[in-house]
């Protein structure tokens, strides 16, 4: 196991940078960042064996700025990270930008799919790092609007995904064009020959760092029926809290990466109705016992917490364990759900993930040999029916439990009341009444899945064109709701919307966010930039055989 007590500061790292990694919330670098940080920060090359979601991304941005540091006079790029996608580029850009806080360094992201154009000109200008999928630089390098010949150190990103994508060839020409002297890092999920390859040949006596698994006897440990749930970034917080009502945990550990993301999503629990206190490193010791305090006497049902503050906590009481997100190690996530199923009891462990963190699922399955079942999100019709049974369940135990005359004071209202209605009728509005008051107001926000990569592809229309490119991209952050004028009434469903807006306004079921299906009519986010195209695309199309007016929600 890599040290990661050593904190940050004790990575070599600028104190600048290690002051914006607090300010972010990290509270200790991950596995992939204590093991590959120190050999690139001394100029080592390295090869760096590593998933999406381990924190490989500050393992390869923070050495690429400490070097850039200093530097940033020159104009010319002294890094360049390559990366296959133009989601991934984006996501790359925008962390690097981040931990360079304070330090004046520029990154900058190209790729494929935006006007050349509109990339010269901040090239021009002078750039300290470059983002860039391979073919969008080496269109760049062609033009002479990126300049390689300072480049000091070359990162490659999710190198097999580049190779399955057919960009062997750029790859090659581009590493041709650097300076013999760079540093270069490789970091690749998996390591097939290829990729080897490309080390003999490009990279000089490179540290090897793997990210261990520490392998796990079949049936070994507590007993935890572990599910995940696909939904894109957006839709997290809405999958977690219609999960939590359906599961109904007695108490329960919310596990977050940062504390920031702690502080934020107990606000937004609580806002929905949950009672959840946040357990983050940035909390002092009287802090944290009330929240102990509170969590033992069943006064707060969900404790929000990071890893670092989860660590030692000694509760043996929980019956779940939620995952929002999954954690940077496989190791860690063992941790997490190994808070419950103790004392022979079942334990429940439930994962709210994006779509990209997939494949960690499947590693994390192959390290604990035991079964994580990637199901779709309860729908609102389940979640009702169980609040009803259990309504039920609690009035058929108030009958068999029913001692003496505890009912006398209701029977003459029953008696009043079965002279003017059938029995049936007076259970029936009875059982209404004790079930809205018990069951409360439940979310009826229908969430729609996010696609599992192998099942569906994404639509072309709004993807890269390289053939074969897999899309990584969640929908755009920014929604706009579109009016549809059919709802219950005609029997419409979430998915016959998703379905006509699929085949008829050119979005993939991905590219969808919320959708609430009113009495008489309907609202779907889409991405703002497609709304139009959607209004435009449907003008004339039929629901459930009824023409609908389609238009931008007006308020
Ligand atoms: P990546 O594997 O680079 O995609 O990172 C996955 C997520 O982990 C990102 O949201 C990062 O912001 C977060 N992350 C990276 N390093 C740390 C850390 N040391 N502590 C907490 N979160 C981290």
């Amino acid at each position: 196991m890599p040290d990661v007590s050593v904190g940050f500061a004790g990575l070599g790292l600028p104190d600048q940078i290690v002051g914006t990694l607090r300010s972010l919330g990290y509270e200790e670098p991950t596995p992939i960042q204590a093991e590959a940080i120190p050999p690139l920060i001394s100029g080592r090359d390295l090869l760096g064996q590593a998933a999406t979601g381990t924190g490989k991304t500050a393992a390869f941005a923070l050495p690429v700025l400490a070097q850039v540091d200093g530097q940033a006079e020159s104009g010319a790029p002294s890094a360049l990270i390559l990366v296959p996608t133009r989601e991934l580029a984006v996501q790359v850009q925008k962390s690097t930008q981040e931990y360079a806080r304070g330090t004046g360094a520029s990154v900058l992201a190209v790729f494929g799919g935006q006007p050349i154009g509109r990339q010269i000109a901040p090239l021009k200008r002078g750039v300290d790092v470059v983002v860039a999928t391979p073919g969008r630089a080496i269109d760049h390098i062609r033009r002479g609007s990126l300049k390689t010949d300072q480049v000091r150190m070359l990162v490659l990103d999710e190198a097999d995904e580049m190779l399955d994508m057919g960009f062997a060839d750029e790859l090659e020409t581009i590493l041709e064009g650097l300076p013999e002297s760079r540093q270069t890092a490789l970091f690749s999920a998996t390591m097939p020959a290829r990729i080897e390859s490309i080390a003999k040949r490009h990279m000089s006596d490179p540290v090897r760092v793997e990210i261990k698994r520490r392998e796990r006897e079949p049936g070994e440990g507590p007993q935890i029926r572990q599910t995940a749930h696909l939904v894109s970034r957006h839709q997290k917080p809405a999958a977690l809290g219609r999960v939590i009502d359906m599961e109904e945990p007695g108490s329960a550990i919310v596990f977050c990466r940062t504390r920031y993301e702690v502080d934020q999503l107990t606000e937004t629990l609580g806002g929905r109705g949950f009672r959840a206190d946040a357990l983050h490193g940035g909390m002092t010791q009287d802090q944290r016992d009330r929240v102990m305090g509170r969590l033992r006497s069943g006064s707060t049902q969900l404790l929000v917490a990071t890893d670092v503050a989860a660590r030692g906590l000694d509760v043996d009481h929980l019956t779940h364990v939620f995952n929002y997100g999954l954690p940077t190690a496989a190791e860690q996530y063992v941790h997490r759900i190994g808070r419950v199923g103790r004392a022979g009891r079942t334990g429940i462990a439930v994962t709210i993930a994006e779509p990209r963190e997939q494949r960690r699922i499947k590693d994390i399955q192959r390290l604990t040999k035991l079964p994580i079942s990637v199901e779709d999100l309860p729908t609102v019709a389940a979640l009702k029916k169980k609040r009803l049974e259990q309504t039920e369940a609690a009035l058929a135990e108030s009958l068999e439990q029913a001692e003496g005359d505890s009912l006398a004071p209701f029977r003459a209202a029953a008696d009043s009341l079965s002279s003017r209605f059938a029995p049936e009728e007076i259970a029936a509005a009875a059982l209404k009444l004790a079930h809205e008051a018990r069951s409360g107001t439940i979310d009826e926000t229908e969430i729609v899945p996010a696609a599992r990569k192998k099942e569906r592809r994404p639509a072309g229309n709004a993807r890269p064109s390289k053939p074969g490119q897999r899309a990584k991209s969640q929908p755009a952050g920014d929604h706009t709701r579109l009016f549809f004028s059919v709802g219950r009434s005609a029997s419409v469903t979430p998915r016959d919307l998703v379905g006509a807006i699929a085949n008829e306004g050119g979005l993939s079921g991905r590219q969808i966010g919320a959708i609430q299906v009113k009495e008489n009519f309907s609202l779907v986010e889409v991405p703002s930039g497609a709304a139009d195209g959607v209004v435009r695309a449907m003008r004339s199309s039929r629901i459930k055989g009824r023409k609908a007016t389609i238009r931008r929600e007006r308020f």
